[in-house]
């Protein structure tokens, strides 16, 4: 959405007349990226662009209008932290951006010295970010690091995403590989879709399979996924919503440990959507090309909680930090009651990669 507005209007208002919820947007006044606090003046274009997705179905309402401030330094902001109240300029953004994600590696011990890593890259805006945020973490702690790209094959969207990977990758001097369904598993998102089985979670049984036997032939210890704290959020609802135990034992890392199963880490795990989104636009990303969703998505539930998170984070800073937390706290408890027999790997009778059951999710839905 872009406008130019008739008298100096604050941008809270604006988006609360337009019934946008700051969560969910970058903002952008004569071309600069702004917090929502910012003010407008009088003949500016204001320009609003999701970052996600495109505009709910239902609309958000700011429950408090917050003050516009420069960032400590006295810098420009280019962005608001509602659970600190406080503004960041460029420079500090990132600082506080960066600082975080260390921190989150250091706490948990993600990364090893010279370990070797692989990164799921999709080539949409968090895996960008985590790209260039591991580029800069490299400097300081020295590791090996590769990327991982799956062809899912769905003409006509994924073919402009994998050559913005490709771009990343050249630019940043990561090694790159790229597998496709089609070659790997004999299918095809376009293909499946005749046989009314291509889906989210389909796709993302097939993606998590090769991935995770990529990422060991190729030698990886570790995956690194560019998950989100709104994407925790989300999924620790969802497991609510959808009363799944089970799946919140497993929801951070597997039950069992086994040297089939390559960890899957993520160091965005504590930072926002929006501050994700916020990083990638200022390491050059760009909103305004290509298809950003795929066409297979049925994201109904997810995408409900999604903007019901975000307007409670609007109403109640700090309420997606204290969801995951929960999700964590459940998660301990429940680990405990689960029978021995439960908690451990089998090897898929078909296809051979780690599987809790006797045949792997993968092969059960191409199959079925
Ligand atoms: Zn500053
Ligand atoms: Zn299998």
């Amino acid at each position: 959405m872009r406008l130019k507005v008739k008298s100096e209007t604050p941008i809270q208002k604006l988006l609360q007349e337009m019934g946008v919820c700051s969560q969910e947007v970058l903002v952008f006044i004569e071309g600069k990226i702004s917090p929502e606090t910012s003010i407008a003046k009088k003949g500016q274009e204001v320009s609003i662009i999701y970052f996600k997705h495109g505009a709910p179905q239902s609309g958000g309402a700011l429950h408090k209008q917050r003050k516009f401030e420069k960032c400590k330094c006295g810098g420009n902001p280019v962005y608001y932290a509602p659970h600190l109240g406080r503004h960041f300029c460029k420079r500090h953004f990132l600082e506080y951006f960066e600082k975080k994600a260390k921190l989150e590696i250091r706490n948990k011990k993600l990364i090893q010295k010279n370990e070797k890593i692989a990164l799921a890259l999709s080539g949409g805006k968090d895996s960008f970010s985590m790209l260039h945020f591991l580029s800069h973490l490299k400097e300081a702690l020295p590791f090996k690091l590769f990327a991982i790209t799956i062809d899912e094959g769905v003409k006509g969207y994924r073919g402009h995403t994998i050559n913005r990977a490709k771009k990343f990758c050249k630019k940043l001097k990561v090694k790159h590989y790229i597998y496709t369904f089609k070659k790997e598993e004999g299918v095809t998102l376009d293909s499946l879709s005749k046989e009314e089985k291509a889906n989210c979670s389909v796709c993302a049984v097939l993606r998590r399979r090769l991935l995770n036997s990529k990422a060991r032939k190729l030698g990886a210890s570790k995956l690194i996924i560019a998950h989100n704290l709104d994407d925790t959020a989300q999924t620790v609802l969802l497991n609510v919503v959808r009363n799944e135990p089970l799946r919140f034992a497993r929801m951070e890392e597997p039950l069992v440990q086994s040297k089939s199963l390559i960890q899957r880490i993520k160091p965005f795990a504590t930072l926002s959507e929006k501050e994700v989104a916020t990083y990638a636009f200022l390491h050059g990303y760009d909103y305004g090309e290509g298809a950003c969703c795929c066409p297979y998505v049925q994201h109904a539930i997810r995408r409900f909680i999604r903007h019901q998170l975000n307007l409670m984070e609007e109403a109640y800073p700090g309420t997606k930090l204290r969801i995951a937390a929960s999700g964590h706290t459940i998660q301990n408890a429940i680990r405990k009651t689960i029978p021995e027999e439960k908690l451990q790997i089998n090897a898929c009778g078909i296809c051979g990669e780690p599987s809790a059951n006797q045949i792997c999710k993968a092969c059960l839905a191409i199959s079925k």
